[in-house]
C-alpha cells in the first residue's frame, strides 16, 4: 500500500481520529466493540461518535426520532410518546454498560428546550450530544461539546477558526470525545451539517489535530468495487484516491458524506473505512495519490434516469459559438447538463431526467431555432456507467478491454465520454442493459 508523503509532514502527529457511524454505536454490545477498538491502539485519541443508529432493520434511528419530536413540538402536540422512546434508548445503553452516569437531567433539559420551541437542528443534534456523554464515560475520554469548537459563518459554511479552536481545546495528552454532526452557527445557535454529517466532523477534527489517519468505522469492510445488489461477490477496494472516490460517489456509490473528503484532502490525511464488526479487516484506504500498479480500474458505478439529445450538423465544428447556442437553450430552461461528448459534426447533451421533466419537445424546438441543425434526436431511458481508475485512459488497452467486455455481453454502447480527468470512462447504455454491463465490466477488471 502506498500512502504518499504529505505536504505538511512537519506537523503530522501519530494521532488517529476514529469516527463511529450509527450502526457501530446502536447498542451497548456495539459500544463494547468500540471500546475494544479504541483500547487496542493508544494513538486513537480523538473519538467522534454518531447518534445511535438502527439496532436492526425494524428499529428507528435516534436522529429520526428527534426530528419527529421537533415536528410534534412545532405543531403544539405532546412529544412524550416519542421522547420516552429516545430516553429509553439512551438509558438502556447506560444500564447495559453499567456506567455510573446520570443522564436524566440532560435528557429533561433537552426535552424542555425542544418543547420550548428549539430549532430542528438543536433537536437533531441531541442524538450525538447526549450519546457523546455515554461514549466519553465508557472510554474515559474528555467530552468536548462540538458547539464550543465547531463554528459556521453567516453563509452557513464552516468557519476556518474551527481548526484552531479544536486544536487548542484538545491539546492535552489524553483521549477526547467530540460528538459528530453539529456545531454552532453565526447566530450562536446549534447548527448541524446535512444528514450523515458526523463523517464531516471526523474529517474536520482530523485536519485540526493533524492526524496521521482518519478512521471511519462503519458496518462494512470498506468501499466495494461495485454495487453488491448487481454483483453479489463485489470485492472491497484496498486503495482509492479522493478523486476516484468522488467520481464513484457522483455516479451513485454511497460510502462517505460528500463533503467529508474536503477537510482532509488539503493535508493529504488518508481516510480508512473500517468495519466495527470485523476490526481485523484492513478496509479501504482513501489516499491523495496511489500507484495504479495492476489495479487500473478501482470501481464501477452506474445510474439510470438520463436522456441524450443528439445534434447533427455538417461542418458544425467551423461554426463559432455553436456549442454555446445549444447549451444556452438548456440554460434558458434552467436545466443542468451532465455531459457533452462531441464528435465531428455531432454533439450529444446528456441530462438527468429529474432535471428535464416534460420539457424535451420544447428543447428540441429551441435547439432547432438556435442552430438550424440537420437533425436532433432525443433518446430517453439511458443509464450512465462510470468505470473509474486513475490514469486508466493512459493505460494502453484499458478502453479496449472495457469495450470488448461490453461487446461480449452484447451491450449496445450508445454514448462514450472520457472527460479530461483521465480517471474515468463513462458509457451510456440502455437502462435495461445497466446490470449486465456493470457485471461485464466488473468481471473484466476485478
Ligand atoms: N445522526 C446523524 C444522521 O443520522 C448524523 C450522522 O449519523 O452522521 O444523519
Amino acid at each position: 500500500m502506498t500512502v504518499t508523503a504529505r505536504p505538511h509532514d512537519s506537523h503530522v502527529s501519530q494521532d488517529k481520529v476514529a469516527k463511529f457511524g450509527g450502526t457501530s454505536v446502536a447498542t451497548a454490545a456495539q459500544l463494547l466493540k468500540v471500546k475494544a477498538i479504541i483500547d487496542a491502539d493508544p494513538k486513537r485519541r480523538f473519538i467522534v461518535p454518531s447518534a445511535p443508529g438502527k439496532a436492526d432493520a425494524k428499529d428507528t434511528k435516534v436522529t429520526d426520532l428527534l426530528y419527529l419530536a421537533h415536528q410534534l413540538a412545532a405543531k403544539g402536540q405532546p412529544i412524550a410518546p416519542v421522547w420516552d422512546k429516545i430516553t429509553e434508548r439512551f438509558l438502556s445503553i447506560v444500564r447495559d454498560l453499567k456506567l455510573t452516569l446520570d443522564l436524566k437531567p440532560v435528557l429533561d433539559q433537552a426535552k424542555a428546550t425542544i418543547e420550548g420551541g428549539a430549532t430542528a437542528d438543536y433537536a437533531a443534534s441531541r442524538g450525538e450530544a447526549i450519546h457523546g456523554l455515554i461514549v466519553a464515560a465508557l472510554l474515559n475520554a474528555e467530552y468536548v461539546d462540538a458547539a464550543e469548537v465547531i463554528t459556521f459563518d453567516r453563509a452557513g459554511r464552516l468557519d476556518p477558526a474551527t481548526f484552531a479552536a479544536i486544536k487548542k481545546r484538545c491539546a492535552g495528552p489524553g483521549r477526547y470525545c467530540i460528538p459528530g454532526f453539529y456545531g454552532r452557527g453565526a447566530d450562536g445557535q446549534v447548527k448541524t451539517f446535512s444528514r450523515g454529517g458526523s463523517d464531516v466532523t471526523g474529517s474536520v477534527v482530523a485536519n485540526a489535530v493533524d492526524a496521521a489517519i482518519y478512521e471511519n468505522w462503519t458496518d462494512v469492510s470498506g468501499v466495494l468495487m461495485t454495487d453488491p445488489r448487481i454483483v453479489a461477490e463485489a470485492k472491497p477496494i484496498a486503495e482509492i484516491t479522493y478523486g476516484e472516490l468522488r467520481e464513484l460517489s457522483y455516479m451513485g456509490a454511497s460510502v462517505l458524506h460528500e463533503e467529508a473528503v474536503f477537510p482532509v484532502r488539503g493535508k493529504a490525511i488518508p481516510i480508512n473505512i473500517r468495519n466495527t464488526n470485523r476490526p481485523d479487516d484492513a478496509g479501504t484506504m482513501i489516499v491523495d495519490r496511489r500507484d495504479p500498479g495492476s489495479q487500473v480500474v478501482v470501481g464501477i458505478a452506474g445510474t439510470k434516469g438520463f436522456t441524450v439529445f443528439g445534434i447533427e450538423k455538417a461542418l458544425m465544428n467551423g461554426e463559432v459559438g455553436f456549442l454555446r447556442r445549444v447549451l444556452d437553450a438548456f440554460e434558458h430552461h434552467g436545466i443542468a447538463v451532465e455531459h457533452v461528448p462531441t464528435g465531428i459534426d455531432t454533439m450529444s447533451v446528456v441530462v438527468a431526467d429529474k432535471q428535464l421533466g416534460t420539457r424535451a419537445d420544447a428543447l428540441v424546438e429551441d435547439i432547432r431555432a438556435a442552430v438550424q441543425p440537420d437533425s436532433v434526436s432525443v433518446t430517453p431511458g439511458m443509464a450512465l456507467i462510470a468505470t473509474v481508475g486513475q490514469g486508466m485512459s493512459n493505460a494502453t488497452g484499458t478502453a479496449g478491454r472495457l469495450f470488448a467486455s461490453l461487446a461480449r455481453a452484447r451491450v449496445n454502447v450508445r454514448m462514450i465520454d472520457q472527460g479530461s480527468s483521465e480517471q474515468n470512462i463513462i458509457v451510456g447504455v440502455e437502462e435495461s442493459d445497466l446490470a449486465g454491463a456493470i457485471r461485464a465490466i466488473y468481471n473484466e477488471f476485478a
